[in-house]
């Protein structure tokens, strides 16, 4: 195992090889030995070692040598991980300060699964061996429920189904219409993040029905405004199982996505129930299953028990619609932007978009093309920055693999670098951003626009992961802001609406014909309030966020309360992270999960859970835990 990664960069495809065995064999006996002391001197000081739940079921991030041992002590004999093994070939990469790193994926196993790692070794000065400056270990399957895929694909004996009065289409629409049975599982919301988790849940054997309250599956796209199309590159978006055609387009229009959404349900078969909507549920702990009640289409209501309930209502929860007096007297249109905008006949009108996110940059410039007289009301500063260069840095490493490796390597190579570690890095790599960004972020700020950097000064894609709020990135409207074509009020607010007229904070007042509130929603937990009450959302806690413990709250992974799970966000993190909840669901149903009061870290009281985790980690403390 020697040392000189400098050295590494010129030395064989053998040599490489050879360096990342030895280090994977080191750590394999020590662990075998319990030697929990060597094991963490194999990490970098400054190291991380991120676990999605093979060594306990959780996603933890731990930093530094000597978490990484009391952790090992804790956590690691419950689920000894064993038979640790190389897989492919290593490379030579770079991350942050490190000029050179020795990366590899590998294999291991623990007695309930079937274990994935990705690792990132570095030079440490003073020593003469490689140490692990990142550490990724996932559970891959569980050995029992392998998914249904490849080489392990459901086969029928033909000449048994030959002989079968239903077939294949028979079969499907009894699944689907669940008329003389319950779903072990209820998603709520078929957007791209409850169908991709349905269709993990289908590949390990989980009867789950997915709810959707609009006409078609894919409407959440359609009624999206007229000129959307993805703001980010098409190779970090493919779907699970189902990558996207070669021959489409970089930026997918949102209709093309929508027919997607649709398609894919099919193809995976999905049990979607369209024109439904979530009424509300209950938990009953004794019988550990919900009452969750259904609107249908026809009217009528129905009540399901499943055992568990996924919330992938995506950003489509409550709209936040601020009040201001007048708005009687208005007398114009005031729409959200969660409404169809592209209805109004705006040629020559004047509109007033309130907020200065993404949806106010492209509804403004969407409704700047079609002849209106806009005007945009920023009340606090964003990030903005270029969809080129400066938008796609963050996801590189999709635009390199993409078409080279697998999607599902990409995520683990991704996923390997925890949230506090991303900051830091994001920290750099965002002033890089605003160098190359210079003119247009000048531009802007002559103009009067408000601008930061993040928090802490860590851009526009740590506020994606964190918020999924308060940036832009630029595919036309800060030019029309720049050149005037779309007015800017900033830093006020509206203090009152009169006929036709809006009046500013400072005094000042604009004639005004409609008014676009794309103000945003509430946070994802007042809709757990107002669906499943009080106990259980304060049991959920906040929802989004990086946490004290550097993981996200409450997203993907158990919650506070049993049998409640949320997924969302964008397309990287539904698609990764489906995984890890398809795997905890199918866990729990198989009695493998323990309960929440039983593992190791919640009796230790470490995890911060529900009304235990009530808070995000404010930039210090991320800096603290990074
Ligand atoms: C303008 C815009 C541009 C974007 N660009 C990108 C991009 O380029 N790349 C990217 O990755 N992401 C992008 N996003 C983010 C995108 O919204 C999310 O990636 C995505 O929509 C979230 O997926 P989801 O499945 O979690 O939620 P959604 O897509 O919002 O789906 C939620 C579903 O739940 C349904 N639902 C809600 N309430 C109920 C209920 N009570 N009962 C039943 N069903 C319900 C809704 O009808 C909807 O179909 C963009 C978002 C916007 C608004």
């Amino acid at each position: 195992m020697e040392k000189s990664l400098v050295a590494l960069r010129e030395s064989s495809a053998a040599q490489q090889y050879n360096i990342a065995e030895a280090w994977l064999a080191a750590f394999a006996g020590a662990l075998e030995q319990r030697d929990y002391i060597r094991v963490a001197a194999m990490m970098h000081s400054d190291g991380y070692w991120r676990d999605l739940l093979t060594f306990g079921w959780e996603f933890k991030t731990l930093h530094g040598v000597d978490k990484v041992q009391s952790w090992l002590t804790e956590t690691f004999d419950a689920q000894a991980g064993r038979t640790f093994r190389l897989e492919g070939q290593p490379t030579v990469g770079a991350i942050g300060e490190h000029g050179a790193t020795l990366e590899f994926f590998f294999r291991f196993e623990t007695s309930i699964a079937h274990g994935r790692g990705y690792a990132r070794l570095v030079e440490e000065a003073r020593s003469v061996d490689l140490k692990a400056f990142t550490l990724l270990t996932t559970m891959h399957e569980l050995k029992k429920f392998p998914q249904a895929t490849a080489r392990n694909r459901p086969r029928e004996d033909l000449r048994i189904a030959s002989c079968q009065p239903e077939n294949w289409a028979d079969r499907r629409s009894a699944a689907r219409r669940y008329r003389d049975r319950d779903p072990e599982v209820v998603v709520i919301g078929g957007g791209q993040s409850g169908l991709m988790l349905a269709a993990r849940l289908g590949q390990i054997g989980v009867d789950t029905l997915v709810i959707e309250k609009t006409r078609r599956v894919g409407d959440v796209w359609r009624n999206r405004y007229h000129s959307l199309q993805l703001h980010n590159e098409i190779c970090m978006n493919h779907f699970a199982y189902m990558p996207f055609p070669e021959n489409w387009p970089v930026f997918i229009p949102k209709d093309k996505l929508a027919n997607w959404l649709e398609f894919y349900a099919e193809a995976m078969e999905i049990n979607v129930w369209t024109n439904t909507t979530f009424l509300g549920g209950q938990y009953d702990d004794g019988e550990k299953r919900w009452t969750v009640r259904l609107g249908l289409a026809d009217g009528t209501t129905r009540t399901m028990r499943p055992s568990h309930v996924v919330v992938a209502v995506g950003v489509s929860g409550i709209p936040s619609i601020p009040k201001f007096d007048g708005m009687d007297e208005f007398g114009g249109a005031i729409v959200h932007s969660s409404e169809n905008t592209d209805g109004f006949d705006v040629a020559g009108r004047s509109v007033l978009v309130v907020g200065a996110g993404t949806s106010g940059h492209d509804i403004a410039q969407s409704l700047y093309g079609r002849g209106a007289h806009v005007t945009m009301l920023q009340r606090s500063s964003v990030t903005v920055v270029s969809l080129e260069p400066s938008s796609v840095r963050p996801y590189e490493l999709y635009r390199r693999n993409d078409g080279v490796r697998p999607i599902a390597d990409t995520d683990l190579m991704a996923a390997s670098v925890p949230y506090p570690l991303l900051a830091r890095l994001h920290q750099p790599l965002s002033r890089q951003m605003m160098e190359d960004d210079k003119e247009l972020l000048a531009g802007l700020r002559k103009v009067g626009f408000l601008l930061d950097n993040g928090e802490d000064d860590t851009g526009y894609f740590l506020k994606l992961l964190r918020y999924q709020a308060g940036y832009y990135l630029n595919i036309g409207a800060s030019d029309l802001i720049i050149e005037g074509k779309i007015k800017l009020k900033a830093g006020v607010e509206i203090a009152e609406l009169k006929p036709k007229q809006v009046i500013f904070s400072d005094g000042t007042s604009l004639v005004t014909d409609i008014v676009v509130l794309a103000t945003g929603y509430k946070p994802l937990q007042e809709w757990v309030r107002a669906m499943f009450g009080d106990d259980i959302a304060d049991r959920v806690g906040p929802i989004w966020g990086i946490g004290e413990d550097g993981e996200l709250c409450a997203m993907y992974a158990r919650t506070g309360q049993e049998g409640f799970y949320v997924s969302g966000g964008g397309l990287p993190g539904a698609r990764a992270y489906s995984h890890f909840t398809a795997l905890l669901i199918k866990a729990a149903l198989e009695g493998l999960l323990p309960a929440r009061s039983a593992t190791r870290s919640e009796a230790s009281g470490e995890r911060r859970e529900g009304p235990k985790r009530a808070g995000h980690a404010s930039a210090q403390e991320l800096q603290r835990i990074g």
